[in-house]
């Protein structure tokens, strides 16, 4: 069992600064060429692998050009071009619908607001967060998905379960200018070391930190269950 720093600001800050040296080219793994095809990777990345989407949108980007296409597009037709993709179906509607709504009301642009983005269809906070981050240039707030929920229970960074109140506990002790990468620095970790099922403690820059390394320590803060 690690010792975390003694105050929630420093445990944060040492974790971004290890994590920044074991990951310097950390960065988003969704593969797009504007804000339109960021949005709609974000949109079907929900419960799905980064690569399974990337493969997926290799062709449904060369097909589909714009929010006109995809607002027209047949339910079925959409759907089935994403047929790998984990609940194609809803993603397909999400996405038909998100495209209706951006050439209506926001002449074929994308949202550059929280507001206006989470009112579009299957657009939750977190992928509002992404788009803003990396389509916009606008940081106000932290992504958290499952390996940054899992990391910040783990490291000790917070108690709390759901992804929105992780966020506001995270805004308070990461420093601001590393929002972004934080998320993309708890990816990479969760994905290379700090993996749901088995982490490996033993090679990790942050076990002398961790007051969930399992040399000693029995119990996983992630879950609240023993190793
Ligand atoms: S791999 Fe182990 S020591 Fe490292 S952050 Fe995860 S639980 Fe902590």
């Amino acid at each position: 069992m690690g010792t975390p720093r003694e105050t929630p600001q420093a445990q944060a800050e040492a974790v971004v600064d290890r994590l920044e040296a074991e990951y310097p080219e950390s960065t988003i793994s969704l593969r797009y060429s504007n804000r339109l095809e960021l949005l709609i990777a974000v949109i079907l990345s929900a419960q799905c692998t980064d690569e399974r989407v990337n493969k997926e949108t290799k062709h449904l980007f060369e097909t589909y050009d714009g929010a006109e296409d995809y607002a027209n597009a047949a339910q079925d037709e959409l759907a089935e071009d994403l047929n790998s993709i984990t609940y194609y179906n809803s993603k397909a509607e999400y996405i038909r619908d998100s495209c209706a709504t951006i050439l209506e009301e926001h002449d074929g642009e994308v949202p550059d607001t929280m507001d206006e983005l989470t009112e579009l269809s299957g657009v939750g906070r977190k992928t509002a967060n992404v788009v803003l981050q990396h389509g916009h240039d606008i940081v106000e707030g932290i992504v958290v998905d499952t390996h940054v929920q899992r990391l910040s229970r783990r490291l000790g960074l917070t108690e709390e379960k759901y992804p929105e109140r992780i966020e506001q506990d995270l805004i308070e002790i990461v420093p601001e200018a590393d929002w972004q990468q934080f998320t993309h620095l708890c990816i990479d970790h969760g994905r290379a070391t700090c993996t749901a099922q088995n982490p490996d403690c033993h090679d990790c820059v942050l076990a002398d930190i961790c007051p969930s390394e399992k040399g000693d320590s029995e119990i996983d803060l992630a879950s609240g269950d023993p190793w």
